[in-house]
């Protein structure tokens, strides 16, 4: 490793991986090809073990499974109070795993330990325990209807979900998908990411541990164009709820509507702004920016990549990033004093040093990094650039990687439109004491989050998606409850009612 703020830890030992086949009806089973995958150790180039690769087949063995569970099964007519405890039940498997899960995120996408043992776990729990409060609350609602008649809704579960995810968040996304479904009383075919097999399998060992029947959890391992593709042009499949590039997402949607015209909720990119004013504490708006781009090695939806400052405070800011990005420290997401992993593939380490290399020609210049770092693995710099227009790709394309385009502004109007000037709208940040801009900005930008005067703050009761190109539909909150939600109306006729 080249440069002071390099860390490694080699001495730490891959444990055994106890889970590599497809999970479908409860079992641990071979692809019906026989075939298998190499998922990478970012941290060294070098196959962990190989996985069972769905395909076609595969996923209608799954769907099979997961419509017998949901048309004949007792999870969706369970109520809803003994469906959570089932869940409370799954929910502390996690607490007792947490760090063999922890360790599988690491390992597979380049996590830090340290986090996955903390928050990306824990957040896993906290959406079982969080939903599990909430199925036994999904009430319909009773109709005074004009004319003799009365009605009431019904809230039904959709039916048989299929969940595809991306590689980033490989825990916490699961969950994101399967507790809320869950306590909607769906049955469910999860396909993780290609590069983040692991703990998808090993939480579907989990669900079954906790009780959950047969059926109503099957996880499929896979590629995207195959098993993926399985999954969005299904013809009993009732709704996809899909995470991953807004590229994919349209596919998904053309698939959807080529087949069944299931359901389709979908969470995509974004190129999120960090908008810094003039009254801002410098030392914290640098710390909150840096945190915002460079925590997961930047392969974050909601990554804060553009980051524009106010002029007055401009110059210090600059001094003071680079100053601290220096410090960011880079290496083996093992070592606890690492707060940069691995890139999660090779695929996605060249990415984004071309882009790195788009920004050096395009005119751009480079305050801090710029280039791969480590003798082995996938390691880049934390790299900060200056001297950015918007026209420059570096600031309009989702990068999913560490690397800020740092930009000056003069006016609330300027730091509003240019926020707004992108196909995407996921997330925005605002660092600034000043209610009344706070309240200007957060209402103008049109994004599914706003963070006022933090970033990456998330809470299972928190909603979460994109406007425009970043998606529709929210995970998290009791909005993502009503995604796996149908609601019908029930009428009758009222014979000698006193009250018409
Ligand atoms: P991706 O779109 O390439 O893959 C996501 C998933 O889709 C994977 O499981 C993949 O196998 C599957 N897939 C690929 N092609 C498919 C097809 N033709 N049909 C069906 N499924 C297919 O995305 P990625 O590279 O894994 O993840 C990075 C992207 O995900 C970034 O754009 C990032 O912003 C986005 N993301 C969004 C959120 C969010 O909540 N909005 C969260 C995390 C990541």
């Amino acid at each position: 490793m080249e440069s002071t703020n390099v860390h490694s830890n080699g001495s730490f030992k891959i444990p055994n991986i106890k889970f590599t086949k497809l999970f479908i009806n409860g079992e641990f089973v071979d692809a019906v090809s026989g075939n298998t995958f190499e998922t990478i150790d970012p941290r060294t180039g070098e196959a962990i073990t190989r996985v069972a690769e769905g395909d076609k087949e595969d996923i209608d063995l799954a769907v099979k499974a997961a419509r017998d569970a949901f048309d004949n099964g007792e999870w969706p007519r369970m109520s809803g109070f003994d469906r959570g405890q089932i869940m409370m039940k799954y929910a502390d498997l996690i607490d007792e795993n947490i760090e063999e899960l922890g360790f599988l995120d690491a390992i597979d996408a380049g996590k830090l330990f340290r986090a996955s043992k903390s928050p990306d776990i824990h957040l896993c729990s906290h959406l079982l325990r969080y939903y599990a409060g909430a199925a036994d609350k999904i009430h319909g609602e009773t109709l005074k209807m004009s004319g003799e008649f009365q009605g009431y809704t019904l809230r039904e579960p959709i039916g048989v979900v299929g969940h595809i995810i991306a590689w980033n968040y490989p825990s916490g996304m699961f969950f994101m998908k399967v507790a809320p479904a869950l306590a909607a009383g769906c049955t469910m075919i999860l396909k993780p990411a290609e590069q983040t097999p692991l703990t998808a399998l090993f939480c579907a060992h989990l669900a079954k541990l906790a009780g959950i029947p047969d059926g109503v959890v099957n996880v499929v391992t896979g590629f995207g164009p195959k098993a993926g593709a399985a999954i969005s042009s299904h013809m009993d499949i009732d709704k996809v709820s899909f995470t991953g590039s807004t590229e994919v997402g349209r596919l998904i949607m053309q698939a959807a509507a080529q087949s069944n015209l299931k359901v389709v909720s979908l969470e995509l990119g974004g190129k999120s702004p960090v908008i810094i004013f003039d009254d801002a504490d410098v030392d914290m708006a640098v710390d909150l920016a840096l945190l915002g781009v460079f925590h997961n090695k930047g392969e974050m939806c909601i990554a804060g990549s553009r980051v524009y400052v106010q002029e007055g405070i401009y110059d210090k800011f600059v001094q003071k990033a680079a100053e601290k990005a220096k410090t960011w420290v880079v290496g083996d997401p093992i070592d606890p004093l690492t707060r940069q992993g691995p890139q999660v593939d090779k695929k996605q380490f060249e990415k984004i040093l071309s882009y790195i290399e788009l920004g050096k020609r395009g005119g751009a210049t480079l305050l801090t990094g710029g280039k791969a770092c480590g003798e082995k693995g996938y390691y880049i710099e934390p790299t900060i650039f200056t001297d950015v227009t918007e026209d420059m790709l570096i600031v309009k394309d989702e990068i999913f990687g560490p690397v800020m385009s740092l930009m000056k502004f003069k006016t609330v109007e300027e730091a509003i439109e240019r926020a707004n000037s992108t196909r995407y709208g996921l997330a925005a940040g605002i660092v600034t004491n000043n209610l009344n801009t706070v309240n200007r900005v957060s209402r103008s930008i049109r994004a599914g989050i706003i963070w006022v005067n933090c970033y990456l703050v998330f809470n299972p009761d928190c909603p979460f998606g994109g406007y425009k190109m970043s998606g529709f539909g929210k995970d998290m909150g009791m909005h993502a409850l009503e995604k796996y939600l149908h609601v019908k109306s029930v009428v009758t006729p009222i014979y000698n009612s006193p009250w018409l």
